[in-house]
C-alpha cells in the first residue's frame, strides 16, 4: 500500500482516504463519492479494529461482508480497497500507542474508556501506510472527528481532515452499520434519537438556551419510549467538548442511547440544517 501510494504521489496525483470499519451504508457511500470528487484516487480502508472495542463491546459480533463492500465501493468508482488482516496492523510485541488526551475525556470518551485512544492508533497507522493528501469522516461521530483533527494538528501530520454530515434513513434515524442488530420492534424506539434532535432544536429556535431546560426535555421524550436506556444527553462546545451550561454559536447536542441491546449515538450542532 505504501509503495502504490508512493508512486501515486510521484506521479502528482492526489489521493483521498476513507478509513472504515465495512459493512457499507449510503454514510460509507457519500463520503466515498464526495472523496471522489477531490482527489485522483480514493483509497478505503475495512478493518475492524480490535483496539477501539472495550472487552464487552460487539468486536467479534461487529457485521461484515467483505464481499458486498467489494461490489457497493466499486459502484462509485473507489479505486483501492485497503483491507489488513490483525496480524498485520497489531503484530506480537505490538506496544506503541497515540493518546488524544482532553478532547477524549467526555461523551463517549467516559462510557467506552480506551476507545479512542484505539480509533486515533489505528487512524495514525493507516495514515502512514496510505499516505493519502486528505481523509474524510462522517460528523456522525462527532467526538471521532474532532478527536482526530486534534491528533493531525498536535502531530504535524500531513494531511487534510474533512467532516460530512450525517446521512439519514428517510424516517431520519442515521445511518450505522449498528442498525443492523435491531429488532423490528425496536426500530421505531430508535428513531427517538432524531426526534430529540428536532426537539432540541426547536427548543433553541425558540429561545432556549439554557442547556438542562434542554437535556430534562430530551431525557423526557426517551424515557417515554420503549426499549431505550440512556447512555448520555450531553450539550457541548464543538471544540472542547467540555460540557455547556448554556448554548452559544458553537454547541453541539451529542447523544447516545441503548436501544434493546444496540447502541446507538447521534449528534445536532446548534444553527446548522438537520438534514434527513
Ligand atoms: P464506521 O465504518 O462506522 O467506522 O464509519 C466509517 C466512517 O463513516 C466514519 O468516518 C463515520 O463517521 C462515517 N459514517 C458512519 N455513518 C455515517 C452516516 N450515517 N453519515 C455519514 N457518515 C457516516
Amino acid at each position: 500500500m505504501q509503495s502504490y501510494s508512493e508512486n501515486l504521489r510521484m506521479e502528482g496525483e492526489r489521493i483521498a482516504f476513507v478509513p472504515t470499519m465495512g459493512y457499507f451504508h449510503e454514510g460509507h457511500l457519500r463520503l466515498m463519492k464526495e472523496a471522489k470528487k477531490m482527489a485522483d484516487c480514493v483509497v478505503v480502508s475495512i478493518y475492524v479494529n480490535p483496539t477501539q472495542f472495550g472487552p464487552k463491546e460487539d468486536f467479534s459480533k461487529y457485521p461484515r461482508d467483505l464481499d458486498r463492500d467489494l461490489k457497493m465501493a466499486q459502484s462509485v468508482g473507489v479505486d483501492v480497497i485497503f483491507y489488513p488482516a490483525d496480524k498485520e496492523m497489531y503484530p506480537a510485541n505490538y506496544q506503541t500507542y497515540v493518546d488524544v488526551e482532553k478532547v477524549t475525556q467526555n461523551l463517549c470518551g467516559k462510557s467506552r474508556p480506551g476507545h479512542f485512544r484505539g480509533v486515533t492508533t489505528v487512524c495514525c497507522k493507516l495514515f502512514n501506510i496510505v499516505k493519502p493528501h486528505m481523509a474524510v469522516f462522517g460528523q456522525k461521530d462527532f467526538q471521532q472527528f474532532i478527536t482526530i483533527k486534534r491528533m493531525v494538528d498536535d502531530l504535524n501530520m500531513d494531511l487534510q481532515i474533512i467532516g460530512l454530515p450525517t446521512v439519514r434513513e428517510s424516517d431520519g434515524l442515521a445511518m450505522s452499520s449498528r442498525n443492523k442488530y435491531l429488532l423490528k420492534d425496536e426500530k421505531s424506539s430508535a428513531l427517538t434519537l432524531f426526534k430529540s434532535l428536532k426537539l432540541a432544536q426547536k427548543l433553541y429556535a425558540g429561545g432556549e438556551t439554557k442547556s438542562s431546560v434542554i437535556i430534562n426535555e430530551v431525557e423526557k421524550l426517551i424515557k417515554r419510549t420503549p426499549h431505550t436506556a440512556i447512555d448520555y444527553i450531553k450539550i457541548c462546545d464543538t471544540k472542547t467538548l467540555k460540557d455547556a451550561d448554556k448554548i452559544k454559536s458553537q454547541s453541539v447536542i451529542a447523544l447516545a442511547v441503548k436501544v434493546g441491546k444496540t447502541r446507538l449515538i447521534d449528534n445536532h450542532v446548534f444553527g446548522e440544517k438537520l438534514e434527513r
